[in-house]
């Protein structure tokens, strides 16, 4: 528990940090917060690359911490749970955090210059969804039993939706393929 509150100071960090630079230092804001509404083809258009793009650096920096020196420094807290529950999605080191939990979701609408209604439809998504495929009951399509099969495995499902998983093949295919010629 005191790791996922850190987690999530860590968080208000960066984001003070953010609004001190929009403010004191004069930048231009990085969240889009205006009156007019987005268009719905805006909307949509922003929801589907930002969930595009958080799928591909999810998965290519949760790959990554799955190297051999970088697993034991940083990722194998979060895989100290074999069963996870919903809290153990926020409990990381605050490398993994960063890089694996708060950049591939920050990142997509912050390049995208998303409105921030369309950027809390999807950061809102993504945390149900990382709470969820961690809390043992499944509400995606058997999403949190891909995500239970990370924990018990560490070499397959990578990804978050999937897709990148089916793409590059680590979606056990493979070993039921096997399975069923034995
Ligand atoms: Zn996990
Ligand atoms: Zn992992």
């Amino acid at each position: 528990m005191v790791i996922c509150i850190r987690n999530q100071a860590i968080v208000f960090a960066l984001h003070g940090a953010l609004l001190y630079a929009t403010f004191a230092k004069g930048l231009p804001p990085s969240i889009r917060v205006d009156a007019k509404l987005p268009s719905l083809e805006e909307f949509v258009r922003d929801l589907f690359f930002s969930v595009l793009s958080r799928e591909a650096l999810f998965y290519s920096s949760h790959r990554i911490l799955h190297l051999r020196p970088l697993y034991r420094r940083f990722h194998k807290q979060h895989h100290k749970f074999t069963a996870p529950v919903a809290f153990s999605s926020q409990y990381a080191h605050p490398v993994e955090h960063i890089s694996a939990n708060v950049l591939p979701i920050l990142l997509p609408p912050l390049l995208l210059k998303s409105h921030i209604l369309t950027m809390w439809v999807f950061v809102a998504f993504q945390l149900i969804e990382t709470s969820t495929v961690h809390s043992g009951y499944d509400f995606f399509g058997g999403a949190a039993k891909k995500h239970d099969r990370h924990h018990e495995r560490f070499d397959v499902y990578f990804g978050g939706i999937g897709l990148l998983d089916y793409v590059l093949g680590t979606d056990e295919r493979e070993d039921r393929r096997r399975g069923k010629k034995d």
